[in-house]
């Protein structure tokens, strides 16, 4: 029982402001931070948090050592990272409007150049009890989706941002597909026929999640938590990893939708991404 994330480090440069820039429209923004993010980062920090043994595999530029040492406070191990002397750290300019809306520009850096041996060699000792999690923002997906398959591990895939050819060239890898309700309606638009995973995991914001075992034939819900949302950056990330570490150790489906939706909730009521995940002591206060 390990959680090993194939996943993007960004720096999260964050600017808050009335409403987004229009095409053309120069704003001045209320306020600037920086912090850790891209969804890898959010997704590893968030597995740890939940108490998963979590191994980030990634990459990243030399300087930024501030980010490896955030993940380590995490929880998170971090001996697979790569350190790409000839690239950057990937980094995120994040917009915030008044309605906690976001728009994102994201320069991959270092995440689209992760060395395919060095990866390989780290997945080695991935085990069949063992979870590998994924998403769009690194290379290298499929290779690592193959071995962790071969090894009967289960795969997450968290299909954002999203990328229909990249869905389609790993989906025969994949266990559970994890999507928001826009990706969901952009692969059934494409794909509309039967999909070779074993589950579906769409998460409707607000609205909550739902679950689709897809060999079970069974549907399992399970509603938002009613709170105020500063920021919904990163809630997806939040509900992933949490979602990954609880099948990890063998929750039940509805027990890793309430845990997850739990955490996620906590997470959009505060500002900030990585920095901005919960606990699982918070989680279990908020719960109880
Ligand atoms: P993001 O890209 O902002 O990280 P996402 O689009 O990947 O998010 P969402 O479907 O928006 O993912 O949200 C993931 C989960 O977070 C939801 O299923 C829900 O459990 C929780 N969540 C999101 N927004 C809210 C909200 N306003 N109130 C309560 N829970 C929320």
């Amino acid at each position: 029982m390990a959680i090993w994330n194939l996943g993007s480090i960004n720096i999260d440069h964050v600017y808050r402001m009335e409403h987004l820039p229009l095409p053309g429209e120069t704003l001045a923004a209320n306020s600037y931070s920086v912090g850790l993010g891209g969804k890898g980062a959010n997704q590893s920090i968030a597995a740890a948090l939940a108490g998963g043994v979590t191994q980030h595999l990634g990459a990243m530029g030399e300087a930024d050592d501030w980010v490896i040492h955030r993940l380590q406070a995490a929880g998170v191990d971090t001996d697979n990272i790569q350190r790409l002397s000839d690239n950057v750290t990937g980094h995120a300019i994040i917009l915030l409007d008044s309605a906690a809306e976001n728009s994102i520009i994201i320069h991959p850096g270092a995440n689209r150049a992760l060395e395919t041996s060095a990866l390989e060699k780290a997945l080695r000792p991935i085990a069949r009890e063992d979870t590998l999690l994924i998403q769009n923002e690194t290379n290298c997906q499929i290779a690592a989706a193959r071995i962790a398959r071969a090894t009967g591990a289960r795969v997450i895939y968290s299909a954002a941002p999203f990328d229909l050819d990249a869905l389609r060239d790993v989906m025969a890898h994949v266990s559970i597909l994890a999507m928001n309700a826009g990706e969901a309606e952009q692969l059934f638009a494409a794909v509309p026929g039967d999909l070779p995973v074993q589950g579906l995991l769409i998460t409707r914001g607000a609205e909550g999640v739902e679950y689709r075992d897809l060999e079970g034939d069974r549907v399992y819900r399970h509603p938002a938590f009613p709170v105020d949302p500063i920021d919904t950056t990163g809630a997806g990330d939040t509900f992933a990893g949490y979602f990954a570490a609880a099948l990890d150790r063998g929750d039940a489906i509805p027990d890793a939708l309430r845990l997850a939706s739990a955490a996620a909730a906590l997470k959009v009521t505060r500002k900030g991404a990585g920095d901005a995940i919960p606990s699982l002591d918070e989680v279990r206060d908020f719960l109880s």
